[in-house]
């Protein structure tokens, strides 16, 4: 295990058994439609990899630059799309991935924009981690991987300050790494 991490949540095992069901379950909901995938960068960008080989459908990947958390480990409230254009989404079945549901804010604004500019036949979103807390925004994601406790995670796509991305698991990250540093 990383020493910066308290322990691991989520062995890379335990993730690879998830996926195949994870995609099991989005491949029969789709059944035989064309896909369009609209993966959160960066957060959810090798669940993305990992999840979507898993999924034998006729598909697009698209990707989508958003960030809430400026580098600390709270959701500041205010979430960014740092690539204002959205992908053409008219009349297309629209799957929104991304790493992990804390607030709720992140999917609530981008499934928002989706079905005020981007018009898609449906939208449903899949997140690997879902944190059980209260949301600030309504969102209910129809896919989700783990359900998890509320505690700051890296590994596995998420990071801290771009750390930890490349850790084959998902663990908790321990306080004094991230205590008395302000975000940013
Ligand atoms: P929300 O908008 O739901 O509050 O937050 C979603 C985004 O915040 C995620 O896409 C992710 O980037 C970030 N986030 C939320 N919780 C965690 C966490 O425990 N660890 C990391 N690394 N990022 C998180
Ligand atoms: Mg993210």
């Amino acid at each position: 295990m990383q020493e910066d991490l308290d322990r691991v949540l989520f062995e890379e095992d335990a993730i690879r058994v998830r996926l195949d069901a994870l995609a099991a379950e989005i491949t029969a909901f789709y059944s035989n439609r064309e896909l369009t995938v609209l993966a959160l960068l960066n957060g959810s960008l090798i669940f993305a990899a990992d999840l979507l080989r898993r999924v034998p459908l006729p598909l697009r990947i698209d990707c989508l630059r958003v960030s809430s958390y400026h580098g600390g480990t709270e959701s500041s409230g205010v979430v960014t799309f740092e690539e204002q254009t959205l992908p053409d989404l008219r009349g297309r079945h629209v799957l929104v991935l991304d790493d992990i549901l804390d607030t709720g804010r992140t999917l609530h604004a981008v499934l928002e924009r989706l079905s005020e500019v981007g018009a898609p036949l449906s939208a449903e979103a899949c997140v690997l981690l879902s944190k059980r807390r209260p949301r600030a925004a309504h969102c209910e994601p129809r896919f989700v991987g783990f359900e998890m406790e509320d505690e700051f995670v890296v590994g596995y796509g998420l990071d801290y300050r771009e750390r930890y991305r490349n850790l084959p698991y998902i663990g908790v990250l321990k306080p004094q790494i991230y205590c008395g540093s302000g975000p940013g």
